[in-house]
């Protein structure tokens, strides 16, 4: 028991990598994109605006395909919104993928064999 103690109390503490929307920077980013779309939602749906609150910033081009943290790429969105788009956005990159790995290269030992 006592050996068990010595081995928490001993432990460094854990390396917890900060993500990249752990940040002070990112943080500060936020509240200046929620304060310049007035804390609310952006969502535009037959040309209503949504009256939902700013939950979360939203990165238009998503930054996994390269679209910039910068405040032209980014916008307020409530939480229904954001995870809408973010599985419409996880739908379209699951079924590329899947169109992708459908149309394989031809086999090298079938290419030109023609029989
Ligand atoms: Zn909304």
């Amino acid at each position: 028991m006592a050996s068990f103690v010595a081995r928490c109390v001993a432990r460094p503490p854990e390396r917890r990598d900060v993500s990249r929307t752990g940040t002070t920077e990112w943080i500060r980013t936020t509240k200046r994109i929620k304060a310049r779309d007035g804390h609310r939602c952006t969502w535009v749906d037959a040309g209503v605006r949504c009256s939902g609150p700013a939950d979360e910033v939203d990165h238009v081009i998503e930054h996994i395909d390269g679209g910039p943290d910068d405040d032209t790429n980014l916008r307020s969105l409530c939480l229904p919104h954001h995870r809408a788009k973010t599985a419409a956005h996880a739908n379209r990159t699951r079924w590329s993928k899947a169109a992708r790995r459908r149309t394989p290269p031809p086999h090298p030992g079938l290419v030109g064999g023609g029989g």
